[in-house]
């Protein structure tokens, strides 16, 4: 494997105190040596960083790669491409695929694919119950033995409370993180956008805030019970977030995260951007309130990360009306432009949160070693370019899927290159592929 040197650039790795202009040189896959003016070794691949932030890797532990079975909306080389372009270093994918991925086959199936088409790591995760169907509890020790990295039902809840105290107390054995997709069914039933005001307006059937905020509720309770680490994923309202602010001080071993969509944009773009079906999630865009509060819990560190729910879509389940629309909107390329442009650039959070929330925490949730900007390291890198002003384009992205409400978004700051264990996968938003 040929050496990389990045020339120049300010390391930031808060989780370590790092903060410092250096020059970062990659042997064998490792971080080789840190240091002032190091000399690039015959052959290297020189990246030259000045006014660059050099951060260790980020991850996104919510991506749908849709591999195996829904090849048509995304598959193991296009999702770690979109990935790479977007400057993540690994993702964890959900299991809500066709099959499910709820057996210990599957789970190093899905390995051996990313290792032979995959752009960057893949941490699978296992499904909670067989088929995802709530009923039975999945073979969780077997998918633990074959790798995987959590367990979730997502795009679905799990709506027995005693399947999911079970869930927990078994994954607690393993200190595998159970994440669940928090939706009362009853509540959400035939909605297609939030509850409110704008949903009247527009004569389209809601999906209320207590829908997801109940099982916020029953998670935390249930958390606190078994003493299982219990990850709330893609939170979308603000009682949501008190709800696990208070789980949190009541001692109990919850984590969330939050994602762009839901800090940036509310209900209000559904009726603004005409019925564009790439407003269409679950949960769903909420209000303005909502928002906030996402945003204010990104800042105390209630909110403990930023992922996507990358959920790729083909142009024909999009392009339809807006009830009869697959949920979901794709993300991985936008995700670190728009966390800079609307959180960091306005003084909203720090760069050093953006960090923790990208790279450090995810990394802490699915039991991996966080990429650290240290000799040593394995050489999982992201560079960032803040001062990059570029707009979204469908043409450029590498998801198989265009289905983004941010295309054609101007943003401030951009990925700039990732590293990925050693290996140059991305630089100024081009996927080098080999
Ligand atoms: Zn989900």
């Amino acid at each position: 494997m040929s050496s990389l040197l990045i020339r120049n650039g300010r390391l930031l790795d808060p989780a370590r105190v790092v903060d410092r202009v250096a020059d970062v040189l990659i042997e064998e896959g490792r971080i080789r040596q840190i240091g002032a003016d190091l000399a690039a070794p015959a052959g290297a691949t020189v990246v030259d960083a000045p006014g660059k932030v050099v951060a260790p890797g980020f991850i996104d532990i919510h991506v749908h790669l849709r591999v195996p079975g829904q090849e048509y909306k995304e598959d193991m080389r296009t999702g770690t491409a979109a990935a790479v372009r977007g400057g993540f270093i690994g993702v964890a994918c959900m299991p809500n695929t066709r099959p499910v991925i709820d057996n210990a086959p599957l789970v190093s199936h899905l390995y051996h694919l990313a290792a032979r088409e995959g752009l960057c790591k893949v941490w699978p995760t296992g499904a909670i119950t067989k088929g995802s169907k709530g009923d039975e509890l999945a073979e969780i020790g077997e998918m633990w033995e074959a790798g995987v990295c959590a367990i979730t039902d997502d795009g679905r809840p799990v709506e027995q409370a005693e399947t999911m105290r079970q869930a927990m107390i078994y994954a607690r054995q393993f200190d595998l993180a159970v994440m669940d997709h928090c939706e009362d069914k009853s509540l959400s039933a035939g909605g297609c956008m939030h509850e409110g005001k704008v949903s009247s307006e527009l004569g389209l059937k809601g999906i209320p805030g207590a829908s997801e905020e109940a099982h916020v509720a029953r998670n935390i309770l249930l958390a606190l019970e078994t003493g299982a680490r219990v990850h709330m994923q893609h939170l979308s309202s603000r009682r949501s977030v008190e709800l696990v602010r208070w789980g949190k001080a009541m001692g109990a071993r919850v984590t969330c995260e939050a994602t762009p969509h839901h800090f940036t944009l509310t209900d209000q773009a559904v009726a603004d951007m005409d019925y564009s079906t790439n407003t269409k999630m679950n949960p769903p865009l909420r209000e303005e309130a909502d928002r906030q509060a996402i945003i204010a819990g990104l800042q105390d560190g209630t909110v403990d990360m930023i992922s996507t729910d990358h959920a790729p879509h083909h142009i024909d389940e999009k392009d339809v009306e807006y009830p009869l629309a697959a949920y979901g909107i794709t993300g991985l390329e936008t995700s670190v432009g728009i966390t800079l442009d609307r959180l960091v650039r306005p003084g909203l959070i720090s760069l050093e949160q953006m960090i923790l929330m990208m790279s450090t925490r995810q990394a802490q949730l699915i039991n991996q070693t966080p990429p650290a900007l240290v000799e040593g390291a394995e050489a999982d890198i992201t560079v960032l370019d803040l001062e990059r002003t570029w707009t979204v384009r469908a043409d450029q992205m590498a998801s198989k899927s265009k289905n983004s409400p941010f295309i054609g978004w101007t943003l401030t700051g951009a990925p700039h290159a990732t590293v990925v264990g050693g290996k140059l996968r991305m630089l100024e938003m081009k996927v080098i592929a080999e």
